[in-house]
């Protein structure tokens, strides 16, 4: 059965129809401005769908958000780069529009799942996800099920308060570790400090200075608290700012080992670097419908 993923983003929504073995047989990438243009948002995203999927035979489509979800996965409860989502009834709306069934979650966990799968990650266990891109991405599998929390706000790892900090992070409070440690805070350095150095090149040319190599080692907090926390099974890092050129992933393991708990779990860590394919949360989307619907089909 051929699956639907849709990522939609603040600046693109991406579309891909997705068989069984996690092939992309149609894709399409729109700026969201020219899908979302009414006043009527699931109006809009509903024509969008049927126009991408006019000439396929799909089965599900699975919604992918920079957002935080409400704890049924049903809608967008805060989304700071896609407002105008936010508090819509998303899933019912299209489901009862397309006929089949429409899941939403987060871009992460479906990133998540994408690499689960590429890596045969076993759906036992406890597997989590940390991605380094404008912020810090999260997702936690616990025995093949994603953990959402009560309230849907699970995972937020970006947000854990780093103390001393005074930096304003883009969810409203002071402080956050994403605010020092993602790609945001990436940029604030270069402009504060290298203002001359384009911001691929910032590894290439200045990697040994110490204001850089103390943002990797905001990255290695970001990893050793959730590993000192959960003690996973695996753990899954990636995310666009470690595909930069001279990425110092060697540094950042070494001081992802210096920051975690000793003797255990440090001698037992299993931390996969995994590669950051830019379709991950659409093939994701589909490997985690395909699950789904699976697991509700077996109740
Ligand atoms: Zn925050």
């Amino acid at each position: 059965m051929t699956i639907i993923g849709v990522d939609i983003g603040g600046t693109n929504f991406r579309a891909g129809a997705v068989t069984e073995d996690g092939t992309i047989i149609k894709f399409e990438k729109t700026p969201t401005k020219s899908v979302v243009r009414s006043g009527d948002v699931l109006s809009d995203i509903a024509a969008y769908l049927k126009a991408f999927a006019e000439d396929l035979d799909y089965s599900a489509v699975a919604i992918g958000f920079p957002a935080t979800l409400d704890p049924e996965r049903k809608k967008v409860i805060q989304a700071p780069n896609i407002p105008f989502m936010e508090n819509l009834p998303v899933c019912d709306y299209l489901n009862a529009e397309l006929g089949v069934p429409v899941l939403a979650e987060r871009d992460v966990t479906y990133a998540l799942c994408y690499d689960m799968n590429k890596y045969h990650i076993p759906e036992e266990g406890l597997s989590c996800g940390i991605y380094f891109g404008t912020g810090i991405g999260n997702a936690i599998s616990i025995d093949g099920r994603f953990h959402a929390g009560r309230c849907g706000a699970a995972g937020e790892l970006g947000h854990i308060p780093v103390l001393g900090s005074s930096v304003m992070c883009g969810c409203g409070n002071i402080g956050c570790l994403e605010a020092v440690a993602g790609g945001k805070a990436l940029v604030r350095i270069q402009q504060e400090y290298f203002p001359d150095t384009q911001i691929g090149a910032l590894f290439t040319e200045h990697g040994d200075e110490k204001v850089l190599l103390d943002f990797i080692d905001g990255m290695a907090v970001a990893v050793a608290t959730e590993v000192n926390i959960l003690d996973p099974d695996h753990v899954l890092v990636g995310g666009g700012v470690m595909k930069m050129p001279d990425f110092p992933k060697e540094y950042l393991h070494e001081c992802i080992l210096k920051r975690v708990r000793k003797p255990l779990p440090a001698n037992e860590l299993n931390i996969i670097y995994t590669d950051d394919e830019k379709d991950k949360s659409v093939i994701g989307g589909a490997v985690y419908a395909r699950r789904s619907l699976c697991m509700a089909s077996e109740l």
